[in-house]
């Protein structure tokens, strides 16, 4: 399975995408882990990359193309990976397919788009910066994150559409029901 998750934050990626690592025993690649990690770490990615997370933009596209390369490039990931948080954009996602290009690999299979709605997903936003206080899970952060999300990332859906990759499955309902959907639609 070489599949990447598309939804709005707070669409469930995260929670589905741990659930297919540990099904199919393949590695989950989320890029907003590894910036937070290189945040928490103090590393010089992670200074640069702090202030554009913590007002809910995305971090220039150079800092993330170093955190995927090198993860891909990992032997576990020639059986398949899931992506969650990478490709933000059109721009990523055609850095993404000439880096499996270049490191030999094969294409992307699926592109599994959440669908939920905008209410649905402030409300787990706010629910979620509660429980794991996150710095961007404020209100008006959480705002600008969805209009992030609305102008850059979901222009992929086309993107993956005319490639004959999209997916959509509802992201509402129980873990599991999701999950099964979400398996189904990523060819698991
Ligand atoms: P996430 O956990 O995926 O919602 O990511 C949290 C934050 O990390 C985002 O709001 C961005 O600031 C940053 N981020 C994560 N992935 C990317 C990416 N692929 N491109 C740019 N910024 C990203």
């Amino acid at each position: 399975m070489r599949t990447v998750l598309l939804g709005a934050p707070g669409s469930g990626k995260g929670t589905q995408g741990k659930k297919l690592s540990e099904r199919f025993g393949i590695p989950k690649l989320s890029t907003g882990d590894a910036l937070r990690a290189a945040v928490a770490g103090g590393t010089e990615l992670g200074k640069q990359a702090a202030p554009f997370m913590n007002a809910g933009k995305l971090v220039p596209d150079q800092l993330v193309y170093g955190i995927v390369e090198e993860r891909l490039g990992q032997a576990d990931a020639r059986k398949g990976y899931i992506l969650d948080g990478f490709p933000r954009n059109v721009a990523q996602a055609q850095v993404l397919d000439a880096m499996l290009a270049r490191l030999q690999q094969p294409a992307l299979e699926s592109a599994v788009h959440l669908h939920v709605d905008d209410e649905e997903i402030i409300r787990r936003l706010l629910e979620r910066a509660v429980q794991e206080g996150r710095h961007d899970d404020k209100p008006d952060v959480i705002r600008h994150r969805i209009e992030v999300y609305n102008a850059e990332t979901h222009p992929l859906l086309a993107f993956y559409q005319a490639q004959g990759k999209l997916k959509t499955v509802q992201g509402t309902g129980t873990i599991d029901d999701i999950f099964q959907r979400v398996v189904a639609a990523a060819g698991g």
